[in-house]
């Protein structure tokens, strides 16, 4: 037998649901939850993930306002983009789209977001909220992650979670949810020599690295909770995360769990930005 699978998809659709009646109180009191969106050059990868953006929101009644601006949009003027969006009452959320081009900052343009409309999660303010366990909006991949273990009825709370990857919008803010839900968390990273003595301990697994194959069926202990952020392709083109999906399955055993992917965290991040807009809507309407 070999492990359940934690279905991404069906748990987004559950997610978009409740924020879709979240969305029916708002209009009922006269707030339509918008979303602006800036999109800054023409990288495909970012057209579909802002599309699927825009999507999401019609798909639960929120309004969605897209810019499509040019790769040579200087930094003054999205910056001054973003202010005008700060001072728009009709804006709950502001999404500025990574990468940004190379000569944008990107830390300062997100920076520049108000943080009550940083529904990505990204801005310092609330990255330190996070850190200091204040009320704030949390990062949407580390976030529906943490969905995840609670549908699938896995309470971190005593139980080891080894996160492999360490940046500031994946690994790190998923450490410190994990820390807070009373896990005791493992980080490992490109200088973590032999993961798998790491991994093989672990009751949950984050692998949030881009790197296909990272986690083979040795390096996981039966049982565990396996969850898959990364993003790669293999060599058919097909999308794959960073776990060998069959060979950990198969080691993982019937008590154990674990995303695919396709399917897994994709979808649960796409959800999330939608509950961290509409939460934005409600406490802009709760102070109006
Ligand atoms: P980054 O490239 O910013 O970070 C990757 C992390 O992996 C770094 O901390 C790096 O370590 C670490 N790493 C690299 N090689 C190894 C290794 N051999 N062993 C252990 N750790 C290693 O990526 P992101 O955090 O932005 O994204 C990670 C993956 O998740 C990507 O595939 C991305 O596409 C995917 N992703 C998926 C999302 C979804 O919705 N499903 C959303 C966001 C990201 P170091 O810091 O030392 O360099």
């Amino acid at each position: 037998m070999t492990a359940q699978l934690i279905d991404g998809n069906a748990l987004a659709r559950r997610t978009r649901d409740e924020v879709a009646g979240q969305v029916r109180t708002l209009l009922a009191r006269g707030t339509i939850p918008g979303l602006a969106v800036l999109l800054v050059g023409d990288d495909p990868a970012s057209q579909v993930y802002v599309r699927h953006k825009v999507a999401d929101c019609e798909s639960v009644g929120m309004r969605s306002m897209l810019a499509r601006l040019p790769a040579t949009l200087g930094e003054a003027e999205l910056l001054a983009r973003i202010r005008a969006l700060n001072d728009d009452s009709t804006v709950h959320g502001i999404l500025v789209q990574l990468p940004l081009p190379r000569h944008l900052d990107a830390q300062r343009v997100i920076e520049t977001i108000d943080p009550a409309k940083d529904v990505d999660g990204f801005h310092v303010a609330n990255a330190g909220a996070l850190m200091v366990g204040r009320a704030g909006f949390r990062p949407c991949t580390p976030w529906g992650c943490m969905r995840m273990l609670e549908a699938i009825g896995c309470d971190p709370r005593g139980k080891h979670a080894v996160v492999v990857g360490r940046s500031n919008i994946v690994g790190k803010p998923m450490a410190m949810l994990l820390l807070q839900a009373h896990a005791t968390v493992t980080v490992c990273h490109s200088a973590t020599p032999d993961l798998g003595a790491f991994t093989r301990q672990a009751d949950i697994v984050v692998a949030a690295v881009g790197r296909r194959g990272l986690i083979a069926a040795d390096m996981v202990k039966p049982g565990a909770v396996v969850i898959d952020v990364g993003m790669n392709r293999d060599d058919a083109g097909k999308l794959c995360g960073d776990v060998d999906f069959a060979g950990v399955r198969e080691a993982l055993g019937p008590d154990g769990w674990i995303t695919p992917v396709p399917g897994g965290v994709g979808p649960m991040t796409r959800a999330m930005l939608l509950v961290n807009t509409v939460q934005a809507a409600q406490a802009a309407a709760a102070v109006a």
